[in-house]
């Protein structure tokens, strides 16, 4: 079938078969790719018109226990300063971002090495409360279903935990012996379970993904059906395993946000800091692409100079508030509205 036909079919059926699917990731073209990207866009404005959910992200730590191949902050990785954030700075990046309209704060970090768990708990309450409009989203890694529930307790909202591929064989080729994609599926099951807003996601062009592998990320988050997806390029750091891989490119990664907002329409799909590093509007693309969600950055610049997963995730050269000012009027030129408000799932 010709691609612009199986894009039809996705959109009709929200469903494709593995073959279909590895004939449309084979095959495409650039028309194809603008087809399905203004097909996304207008499903995006069905459902969102044209808001643009913020969401303030704090990367509290870089300490980390994994290895990823792929990541700069990996444990071996013995070039990076390791630092985690004070609850009080924590607390007042929140309030920097709060005060510019950010209503959900993303709390990330690397893969939690000695993992204080009742102290996470304390932090989420103490942000839900200070700010009693606000969603919380955790972006931690792997945890156990009790850590998870006590987090979810405390009051967190949504989570974040990329699959990064539902290729068993990939999965391998991208991390450690230690790592497993069952746990990881295990961990975005769970976290369902718990009634988090939950998000995988993938990075388009990263080693070894081919046809077959996308084919098999597309009918993973169909089967998981989660809130959110992210999706960004992956691009290569030089002090990882992966340093002399090439990056995704940018069109692949738009035909990936709009082929997801094809299949799940409603999904809250963000245009990525990663997809901003490739090429400067790239963020403005993903939402013409389908996309309703960008994450400005709130942690402190120096601090941002220790999390940098990948070549080119440079701190703004100008403070956390310009920067913000400068998304907000980034949308303006394309039309779409910086919105404020916490853009729960389905809301
Ligand atoms: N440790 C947490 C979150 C931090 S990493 C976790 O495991 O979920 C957040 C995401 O950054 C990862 O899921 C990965 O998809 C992405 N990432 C890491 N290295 C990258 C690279 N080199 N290029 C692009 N994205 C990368």
């Amino acid at each position: 079938m010709e691609c612009r036909k199986l894009i039809d079919k996705l959109n009709r059926e929200k469903h494709l078969d593995f073959p279909e699917w590895v004939a449309l990731w084979s095959n495409y073209s650039d028309d194809d790719r603008l087809y399905a990207g203004e097909l996304a866009r207008s499903i995006a404005l069905k459902h969102y018109g044209k808001n643009v959910y913020i969401r303030g992200i704090v990367e509290f730590s870089n300490r980390c226990g994994n290895d990823c191949f792929y990541c700069g902050i990996r444990r071996s990785n013995d070039k990076v300063q390791r630092y985690t954030l004070s609850d009080d700075v924590i607390l007042d990046c929140c309030e920097t971002g709060y005060q510019n309209g950010i209503r959900t704060f993303v709390l990330q970090s690397g893969e939690a090495v000695e993992l204080d768990l009742e102290h996470l708990c304390d932090l989420v309450r103490s942000i839900k409360s200070r700010f009693d409009d606000c969603a919380v989203t955790l972006s931690l890694g792997e945890l156990s279903f009790d850590e998870y529930a006590s987090l979810r307790q405390a009051g967190a909202d949504r989570y974040l935990l990329r699959h990064e591929t539902a290729d068993k064989v990939h999965y391998g080729k991208m991390h450690p012996k230690s790592m497993s994609l069952e746990n990881r599926m295990e961990c975005l099951r769970n976290l369902k379970k718990l009634g988090f807003q939950t998000g995988c996601g993938i990075m388009t062009g990263s080693p070894f993904q081919s046809a077959e592998t996308l084919a098999q990320d597309m009918l993973f988050m169909e089967s998981l059906q989660p809130e959110m997806m992210g999706i960004g390029p992956f691009i290569p750091h030089k002090d990882t395993p992966f340093a002399k891989f090439s990056a995704g490119t940018l069109e692949s990664t738009l035909m990936a946000v709009s082929l997801c907002r094809i299949m799940l329409e409603k999904a809250l799909l963000p245009s990525t800091t990663a997809l901003g590093a490739l090429q400067s509007n790239g963020r403005e693309l993903g939402i013409l692409a389908g996309a309703n969600v960008i994450m400005p950055n709130l942690t402190p610049p120096d601090a941002q100079d220790n999390y940098i997963l990948y070549e080119n995730k440079k701190r703004a050269d100008v403070p956390v508030l310009q920067a913000v000012a400068d998304l907000q009027s980034r949308l303006d030129v394309i039309g779409y509205t910086f919105y404020t408000g916490r853009g729960d799932f389905g809301a």
